[in-house]
């Protein structure tokens, strides 16, 4: 397949990703918002309190990942999709299926891991994991 199909391909797979964000998150919030409190059982009390900071926490890493999604489309309008914003070469398609709003190439994504060892290697295995389960 031509690279510039694998792209549309590609860009089917972001839209349908953002759909499915986008529903989990509302989920999540009714769940962050719907619940009322009980009163009397502190067990319950906490239970609550942990469920909710999950569902805080796991919104978090979908508006991430929504974001990162939106700017990798944007980038596919503009034609800029799938080159490496660091040193300018065509991301390999192996690595554009795999995480497909990368914005740079292995080598220029571990060397800046390496610089800012951060929550984001944490989110690329979130991503990854994903991304197995579709393929
Ligand atoms: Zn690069």
């Amino acid at each position: 397949m031509a690279r510039k199909d694998s792209i549309q391909k590609l860009r089917a797979n972001l839209l349908k990703r953002r759909d499915a964000l986008i529903r989990s998150a509302i989920g999540d919030l009714s769940l962050l918002q719907g619940k009322p409190s009980k009163t009397g059982d502190v067990l319950d009390a906490v239970a609550d309190t942990v469920q909710a900071e999950l569902n805080s926490q796991l919104l978090e890493v979908e508006g991430r990942e929504l974001a990162a999604i939106d700017a990798a489309i944007e980038r596919l309008d503009e034609g800029k999709y799938g080159n490496c914003e660091s040193c300018k070469k065509p991301i390999p398609l192996t690595r554009l299926r795999a995480v497909p709003y990368a914005r740079e190439c292995i080598a220029c994504h571990r060397l800046a891991e390496k610089r800012k060892s951060h929550p984001a290697a944490m989110m690329s295995r979130v991503f990854d994991s994903y991304q197995a389960d579709t393929a």
